[in-house]
């Protein structure tokens, strides 16, 4: 596995996300200026940028964060503040969520392939919080839908969820027409963060759904509202989360149990030696299954890739190449 970058200090972690109509011309400029800022204030993260808005995860320095998020919203709109801003902590020693600052240009900030959905505004009664989401979701008429992926899902979900078992949200809309018939009922659905919840509930009400409700800020929100080891959480296992942490666990701590698989990225916790150079590894379900079916198990591609070609003979232990990150 490569090895994970460890905290030296405390960092501070704010996701935040904010749909509105960029130009081409904003984008680049947004892009140019966002990479700048960054570097003078030291900030690291990933942020998806596009002309339907943004969708970050920034880190850095409590001092400077701040500042940086207030210099982003205005590059957007003069005076624009961020107003579902996530907050977590990774203390020292923990795993930091990114070694730099990338920003990636898509057509979505968030992949349903309906480029043409326009968000509620925010603030619309379809939000509620995590207070009345916990109260919400413990009533036994309603239904409770997982809109993320498996690789997500598999780890950890609220109780009494339905998890789609799709691949990719564009699978979402899909799924919802063969498996949910019953569009009256209460309906609560969630995500990492709640920026997939803001197409996806528009994408329900458009099929007829009237009673849908969104967790405001995502699981994120809920975990920082109701943590795993001091309240009654509905949250069970562990957040799939899109950096170096793979997960946070119930209170939002950076995950002990999982690393990234280094054959598909996948949250990963089964240790391993490699058939072929001996060197231990962490595979995920998927992976580790295939590999035990076949009796190969191996600690990355390329010893996958030479055990295929020349079986049963071994090899030196190999210099890994991070898996590739997958995002949203
Ligand atoms: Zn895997
Ligand atoms: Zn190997």
């Amino acid at each position: 596995m490569p090895p994970v970058p460890r905290a030296e200090n405390r960092i501070e972690v704010k996701t935040f996300y904010h749909f509105l109509t960029l130009s081409e011309d904003d984008v680049t400029r947004v892009k140019a200026d966002m990479e700048a800022a960054a570097e003078r204030l030291h900030i690291a993260g990933l942020v998806i940028l596009g002309k339907e808005g943004l969708n970050a995860t920034a880190s850095g320095p409590s001092e400077t964060l701040p500042t940086f998020l207030k210099e982003v919203g205005n590059m957007l709109v003069p005076g624009f503040e961020f107003f579902n801003v996530k907050t977590s902590w990774v203390e020292p020693g923990e795993k930091i969520p990114f070694k730099g600052f990338l920003v990636k240009v898509r057509r979505e900030i968030v992949t349903l392939k309906r480029p043409d959905i326009l968000p509620h505004e925010p603030g619309s009664n379809t939000h509620i919080s995590p207070e009345e989401w916990h109260k919400g979701i413990q009533d036994p008429d309603a239904i409770i839908i997982d809109t993320r992926n498996t690789y997500e899902t598999s780890i950890g979900t609220f109780r009494g969820a339905i998890t789609p078992e799709i691949e990719e949200f564009s699978d979402f809309p899909e799924w919802l027409d063969q498996n949910v018939k019953d569009k009256a009922k209460p309906t609560y659905i969630f995500c990492t963060g709640g920026i997939r919840c803001e197409k996806a509930i528009v994408a329900m009400e458009e099929r007829g759904f009237t009673n849908v409700k969104q967790l405001d800020g995502g699981i994120l929100n809920y975990i920082d509202q109701f943590p795993a080891s001091k309240t009654s959480s509905l949250w069970d296992g562990e957040c799939f989360v899109f950096d170096n942490r793979i997960a946070v666990d119930g209170d939002g701590r950076a995950s002990q149990k999982y690393s990234a698989c280094p054959h598909c990225g996948q949250p990963a916790d089964h240790s391993i030696f490699c058939v072929r150079c001996d060197s231990p590894a962490v595979l995920c379900d998927d992976c580790y299954n295939k590999k035990a079916e076949t009796g190969s198990e191996t600690c990355s591609k390329n010893c996958a890739n030479q055990w295929t070609v020349h079986p049963g003979r071994k090899g030196r232990p190999q210099i890994l190449t991070p898996p590739t990150k997958r995002v949203e």
